[in-house]
C-alpha cells in the first residue's frame, strides 16, 4: 500500500488562519515548507481519507484528479475532516465527469451521514458504517474501530472504556484499521490513547503502518480526545505488547496544532521511533 498525506494539521491549520503565536511566525517564516494543511489523506490513489476544507489546494499540490475517486471514509464529523460545501461541488454544472462510474459514496457514522444527506447533490451517495463491523471497499477490508475523540462533558449516546473510566462522545468518531493482501494500516485520526475494545480488536494482529494523532504535540495536556508526542511513543510500546506491532512496524504521528508544533525539530527529538508527517509525504509499506 501507498499511503499519501494531503494535509496533516489539526482545524485551524498551520500556520492557523487567524494566529500570530510564535510557531505560526516561525511556520509563515518557511514558506511552503513551513505549511501543514487541514487533515486527509489517500491510500493508493483510489480510497479517499476524509475531506476538509484544504482538499482543493492538496489536489493543486498533488496533481490529483478528484473526479475518479469513488470511494471517501470519513472519521467523524469535524469540520476539518469533512468539508460538505467542498464535497457538494461534485454536482450539476459544477463538475463535468468523464467517467462512466458518477457516483462517490461517501463512508462515516451517522453524523457524518446527517451531513451528507442535507447536499443535493445527485453523484454523491452514503454508506452507514459501524464500529467492527468490515466492510469492502475498493478492494480493502475496512474496520472501523472506537475513536477515543468528541467526548463531550455534557455527556452523550456513545459510550467508550478509556483507561478504565468510561467517557461519553457526542458521535460515534472512527478510526480505520484497513487490510489488503496481508498488509494493514491503522489510520487513527482524531483520537485519544486507543480504547480497551480497539486494543482487543487489534491483538496479534500486526500492522505495518501506525499514523497516530499528534494534535498535544510536545504539551502533555489532561483533556480527553487527542494525543500528543508522549502518548503516541506510549501507545506504540503498547500495541508491540499486543502483538499488534514490532520492530519493523512504522508509526507516524500526524494530525498536529499550532499549540504543540513549535518546530517539527522539537517534535523529533519527543518521538523517536516515529515519522513526523509532513504535506506530502508519501510511505510505502
Ligand atoms: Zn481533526
Ligand atoms: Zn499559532
Ligand atoms: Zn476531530
Amino acid at each position: 500500500m501507498k499511503l499519501l498525506y494531503l494535509g496533516t494539521a489539526a482545524a485551524e491549520g498551520i500556520p492557523a488562519l487567524f494566529c500570530e503565536c510564535e510557531s505560526c511566525k516561525s511556520a509563515r517564516s518557511l514558506g511552503v515548507k513551513g505549511v501543514h494543511t487541514r487533515s486527509g489523506a489517500l491510500l493508493d490513489g483510489v480510497l479517499k481519507l476524509d475531506f476538509g476544507p484544504d482538499s482543493y489546494k492538496q489536489m493543486l499540490d498533488n496533481g490529483l484528479n478528484f473526479a475518479k475517486i469513488h470511494s471517501v471514509l470519513i472519521t467523524h464529523s469535524h469540520e476539518d475532516h469533512l468539508d460538505v460545501d467542498e464535497l457538494n461541488l461534485r454536482r450539476g454544472t459544477f463538475a463535468h465527469i468523464l467517467t462512466t462510474e458518477k457516483l462517490m459514496t461517501v463512508y462515516g457514522n451517522q453524523s457524518v451521514g446527517d451531513k451528507i444527506k442535507r447536499l443535493e447533490c445527485e453523484y454523491l451517495h452514503f454508506v452507514s458504517l459501524k464500529t467492527f463491523e468490515t466492510v469492502e471497499i475498493e478492494g480493502y477490508s475496512v474496520t472501523p474501530l472506537e475513536g477515543v475523540h468528541c467526548v463531550s462533558r455534557e455527556g452523550g449516546s456513545f459510550p467508550v472504556l478509556y483507561e478504565d473510566k468510561t467517557v461519553f462522545r457526542s458521535e460515534d468518531a472512527f478510526i480505520y484499521l484497513i487490510e489488503k493482501q496481508g498488509k494493514r494500516l491503522l489510520y487513527a485520526h482524531d483520537t485519544d490513547k486507543l480504547s480497551k475494545a480497539d486494543m482487543d480488536y487489534l491483538r496479534f494482529k500486526r500492522l505495518d503502518l501506525v499514523s497516530l494523532d499528534c494534535t498535544n504535540g510536545v504539551l502533555d495536556v489532561s483533556w480527553i480526545g487527542h494525543m500528543g508526542a508522549l502518548d503516541d511513543e506510549e501507545i506504540r510500546r503498547r500495541l508491540i505488547e499486543n502483538g499488534s506491532a514490532d520492530e519493523n512496524t512504522l508509526f507516524v504521528a500526524n494530525h498536529f496544532s499550532h499549540n504543540g508544533y513549535p518546530s517539527r525539530e522539537a517534535l523529533e527529538k519527543l518521538l523517536p521511533n516515529f515519522i513526523v508527517a509532513h504535506d506530502g509525504l508519501e510511505i510505502e509499506f
